[in-house]
């Protein structure tokens, strides 16, 4: 049996593209392995967001010099967003790369292992667009929970970001698609989704009759078997009044959302190209924290952008200050070739971004702790996903909150009640006080 080694850089959406990679392999009969050593083929899906992800792939491939030394048969194959916009560079600075395929060349893999078989030098297949996904064609990782997608690439083109580049424009999944795949989780025991999509909530635009993401999510939260739905990631400028009242009306849509800010200021959301403005972001969180009992709010921000200066970075202090984010992704900006921001000036210097930095990490730690002990002598039911660290167990609440327990491993993907016992800034501890059978037992 052929053996295969996948690793996976980046988003939900690149873990997602490998689980497609996963079933296409196994459909012809290929076995999954966990070290590299032991594959006849490796597969490397790449990310591209960040200056960082490139360089530690280029470190990454010059591993796998050693392997494919030893043996000559092994096939290297590199997938994902920098294999879509660095294949040039990859070609020329490791020859030993046999397979290079693009974000929307994922299903050709197995043929073109085999052509590159019969060929003596190295394939590159990267499509500037289109979309070459079959829905229902992945390995679901975990038998209790999965990740379903709504939608390809993104038309927002913010100035900082490379996705539209290297993922293509936006295109939504047909609904019925959408419902039939979650139907065949849910029969399978499938407990709990997370809808994926760039932009969730401009889901069905490019629909000929528009169809919008919050219809979408009242079909899905009928299938009742599905108790938690979750879903990533949303645009403020997208979010609509609908959306708000469908995940307060369904028990079975979870109360949180993750909700990129990434500036304060006007002034730097408008050279962000993110279309809306810091009064039009607290009014929608007033709206989600009136209407939707307990409902955590997370974050991305990024400090440091051209052009950004203290008074622009005090107005994100301000928002993280009125929201209290639950917890928030804080990034410092990092240049990324071929977008807009690229060329746009930038006079401050990384001392200064990394001190803004940290002096935002210290008031966001303490918010998220704070937050974090209200939840503390409460009950939640919580959904044991896997192992923690120190042999404990690891489970979300409803909220997304990680919660660490003892606890047997056969609890795993089954539902439990926990009492909180104590509070850090990005977890939880506590104890079992129930364990529930019952799957419609909710506290
Ligand atoms: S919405 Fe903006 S940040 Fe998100 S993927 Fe699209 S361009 Fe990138």
């Amino acid at each position: 049996m052929k053996k295969y080694f996948i690793e996976t850089f980046g988003c939900q959406m690149n873990e997602f593209d490998s689980e497609r990679i996963s079933w296409l392999l196994e459909k012809e009969n290929y076995l999954s392995v966990q070290k590299p050593e032991e594959a006849d083929v490796i597969i490397i899906n790449t990310c591209a967001v960040r200056e960082k992800a490139k360089n530690k792939l280029y470190g990454h491939i010059g591993n796998l010099r050693t392997l494919k030394t030893s043996n000559p048969d092994l096939m290297i194959c590199i997938g994902g967003c920098s294999a879509q916009n660095l294949k040039e560079k990859i070609l020329k600075d490791f020859p030993y790369v046999d397979i290079i395929f693009g974000t929307h060349n994922i299903s050709q893999l197995p043929e073109l292992i085999l052509k590159r078989k019969s060929i003596k030098k190295s394939i590159c297949e990267v499509k500037e667009n289109g979309f070459d996904y079959v829905p229902g064609n992945f390995k679901n990782t975990f038998p209790f929970k999965a990740y379903v997608p709504v939608s390809h690439g993104c038309n927002n083109f913010c100035t900082y970001c490379i996705v539209p580049y290297v993922r293509g424009r936006e295109i939504s999944i047909k609904p019925a698609e959408i419902i039939e795949d979650i139907k065949r989780l849910a029969d399978n025991g499938v407990v709990e989704i997370m809808l994926l999509g760039q932009n969730v909530n401009s889901y069905g635009k490019d629909f000929e009759k528009p169809y919008s993401f919050s219809e979408l999510l009242a079909e899905v939260a009928k299938i009742k078997e599905i108790r938690r739905i979750r879903f990533m990631t949303s645009h403020p400028k997208d979010l609509s009044q609908n959306l708000i009242d469908v995940i307060a009306q369904n028990f079975n849509i979870m109360n949180h959302i993750h909700l990129p800010l990434q500036s304060g200021s006007n002034k730097i959301l408008k050279l962000m190209n993110r279309n809306y403005t810091k009064e039009k972001y607290l009014e929608i969180i007033d709206n989600i924290k009136s209407k939707i009992s307990d409902c955590s709010i997370t974050t991305d921000i990024i400090t440091g952008f051209p052009g950004e200066e203290r008074n622009d970075f005090e107005h994100t202090l301000d928002v993280v200050n009125k929201v209290r984010f639950n917890r928030a992704f804080t990034f410092i900006y990092s240049k990324r070739d071929g977008t807009a921001a690229c060329n746009m000036e930038d006079n401050i210097s990384i001392k200064e971004k990394k001190e803004w930095f940290k002096e935002l990490l210290v008031i966001q730690n303490k918010i998220s702790l704070e937050e974090n002990m209200k939840l503390v002598d409460r009950n939640y039911e919580v959904l044991v996903e896997g192992e923690g660290s120190k042999g404990l167990l690891e489970g979300r609440l409803e909220n997304n909150c990680v919660v660490n327990f003892e606890g047997n491993k056969n609890l795993i993907g089954k539902f439990v009640n926990i009492n909180i016992a104590s509070a850090k800034s990005f977890y939880l501890k506590g104890k079992i006080i129930k364990i529930n059978d019952d799957k419609k037992n909710h506290l």
